[in-house]
């Protein structure tokens, strides 16, 4: 079934079930809503009738809504991750609630001709002062699913929200889809959430019912409401019978484009394709709601992300590729769903070209700056010089053969991060900075978290735990490490313990700088394959009787004392590929 089938079976079905279809919102956020660079859910356009307040729709809709997701630009490439995608969604504002609800759920799911014994429910089964969500359990039940097919997870995994401090917030259903309908030796104790792949979430149910306060109290909603994201990708994919959603009816021809020119096969190397796929959906999109590339903001995003697509291409020879093909591809696809797409037709490629213009002018003037050094070995500062004006990446320097240390680099980064702050805070007598300076202190904040979150690993699941990679944000962390299975509920809740112990005990972070040889002696843990200069910094922390409780490796920077953290939250927990696991989690 084609994605176009899908999507209007989706519309007319909520339609006969008296929901009004309301158009997609612009990938712009309305005005007033400044918490999300772009609209990144379907909800988003709805907050204010979720609170009740003015509603110009009436009290039961359903859209189609493409979302760009900035957060999962760096992880686009594997089999799962997009930038822009495609949500389908019906929502209840005061009206029906869980029964109707998940009732329209299954009946479209049997509808469009899936086997109803190959779905797996899971409901929020209670925590922490939160009680089971019975009726969601007891509706499935009614619908004749097995206790086989129902499972009940905790907070992280069946409780939504709230978006931020405080806000509507409450227990989730999700509906997932049997693959592969073989059993690994994890599938039993796992549950959907097993790593070999088996089950594959496509629907997520929001009951909102709760209002959590800023002390995290929760009290009952007046008007309850219903809030659902259907991912088109991922059913799609589920549909078509295909192993990803790049191998579906909306990405697949893209790829396949591509690969007429290019000089390997999406078969040999799927990453370039699927990200060029997925960043040209992203820019066209972006394009068509009016961003233009720029130092900032959103102009940032689109920036980055052709950039990125200009990485890719190089990578598959493809240095002077005829955009204009998988441009047409995209808006005949989607340019009757979305307004703006045929408009931007022809505007994509000429924005794309102009950039790249620019960025090579620039890397043209860096590389000739860069010649005129007689030394082959050049210093952090003056690489980081020709990285932020002239946007020579670390990577293109050494492959000019020069050579410089990576930490040098970071170190010039951040004082530059600091000196413009500084400059900009003169220039605006103190205005509108204060945003930019607490989104560092966050991203600080949590990088100590990250610190302890190893530590805390290593002493819960054991010392053969390592770091495989972190990302950090101003809003969470994510930390990969090596582990062969998934967390148990017990082993979270002790993680979480051990570190918002650390963090009431309010330790403070230590600095030291020695040889690299000295830090491995002394068990100064490294990240494994990374590159370090020979001589290090390192940061640890003592608990109050003196023991050294963290201690790594690292360029910093860390906030100086853990008791500026806040409570320290695990917020999901899942596999990221075979025997790493993925961490996801915020300070509040
Ligand atoms: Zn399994
Ligand atoms: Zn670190």
């Amino acid at each position: 079934m084609q994605s176009s089938e899908i999507r209007n079976k989706f519309l007319n079905f909520f339609k006969e079930k008296n929901h009004q279809i309301v158009p997609p919102h612009s990938l712009i956020p309305d005005e007033q809503d400044d918490s999300v660079l772009f609209t990144s859910a379907g909800m988003q356009q709805f907050k204010s009738c979720f609170l009740g307040q003015e509603c110009p729709y009436q009290s039961r809709v359903a859209t189609t809504q493409e979302c760009f997701r900035t957060s999962d630009i760096e992880e686009v490439g594997d089999e799962g991750h997009l930038t822009l995608f495609e949500m389908l969604g019906n929502f209840s504002f005061g009206d029906y609630f869980k029964k109707e609800a998940i009732g329209f759920a299954i009946e479209f799911l049997e509808y469009l001709g899936l086997d109803k014994d190959r779905l797996r429910i899971t409901y929020f089964k209670g925590e922490e002062d939160i009680p089971k969500d019975q009726e969601a359990y007891k509706i499935c039940r009614q619908h004749g699913f097995s206790d086989s097919q129902i499972e009940g997870l905790g907070r992280r995994d069946n409780f939504w929200g709230p978006t931020g401090v405080s806000g509507p917030c409450g227990p989730t259903v999700e509906i997932h889809y049997d693959r592969t309908q073989e059993e690994c030796p994890q599938c039993k104790e796992e549950g959907v959430n097993c790593s070999c792949g088996r089950f594959v979430e496509i629907w997520n149910i929001v009951f909102n019912q709760y209002y959590q306060d800023k002390d995290g109290n929760l009290s009952s909603l007046d008007q309850v409401g219903i809030d659902t994201g259907l991912g088109l990708e991922r059913l799609a994919m589920v549909l078509q019978d295909v192993p990803t959603i790049f191998e579906t009816d909306l990405l697949k021809p893209l790829i396949t484009r591509v690969e007429e020119e290019a000089d390997q096969s999406y078969e040999e190397n799927s990453e370039p394709f699927r990200i060029i796929a997925d960043h040209l959906r992203g820019i066209t999109f972006l394009v068509a709601a009016g961003v233009r590339p720029d130092k900032e903001g959103r102009g940032y995003i689109l920036r980055r992300l052709i950039r990125y697509l200009q990485k890719e291409l190089n990578k598959l020879s493809l240095s002077d590729f005829s955009y204009q093909d998988v441009v047409d591809l995209i808006v005949n696809k989607l340019g009757e769903v979305y307004p703006g797409l045929e408009e931007a037709r022809s505007k994509v490629v000429s924005i794309i070209k102009k950039e790249e213009k620019r960025i090579k002018k620039t890397t043209q003037r860096g590389l000739k700056e860069l010649k005129k050094v007689s030394s082959k070995t050049i210093s952090g500062e003056e690489a980081f010089e020709l990285y932020s004006t002239y946007g020579l990446s670390p990577d293109k320097i050494k492959e000019k053969g020069y050579n410089f240390k990576q930490e040098a680099f970071e170190k010039a980064r951040e004082e530059h991060k600091k000196i413009s702050r500084q400059g900009a805070e003169k220039k605006f007598g103190g205005h509108g900075l204060k945003e930019g300076e607490k989104a560092d202190f966050k991203t600080t904040a949590l990088h100590t978290a990250t610190h302890l979150l190893q530590a805390a690993l290593r002493s819960v699941l054991g010392d053969e735990v390592r770091q495989k990679g972190s990302h950090i944000n101003q809003e969470r962390l994510r930390f990969d490490f090596s582990f062969p299975r998934g967390l148990k509920e017990e082993e979270i809740s002790a993680v979480e313990k051990w570190i918002n112990n650390k963090i009431n005990q309010d330790l403070e972070i230590k600095k030291d700088e020695m040889s690299l040889e000295e830090a491995r002696q002394k068990g100064f843990l490294t990240v494994p394959g990374a590159d370090y200069p020979d001589i290090v910094t390192v940061y640890y922390i003592k608990n109050k009787a003196g023991q050294i409780v963290s201690k790594e490796v690292c360029a910093g920077p860390h906030v100086e004392r853990t008791g500026l953290l806040g409570e320290f939250k695990i917020i999901k927990e899942k596999s990221s590929s075979r025997g790493v696991r993925r961490i996801k989690a915020i300070l509040q």
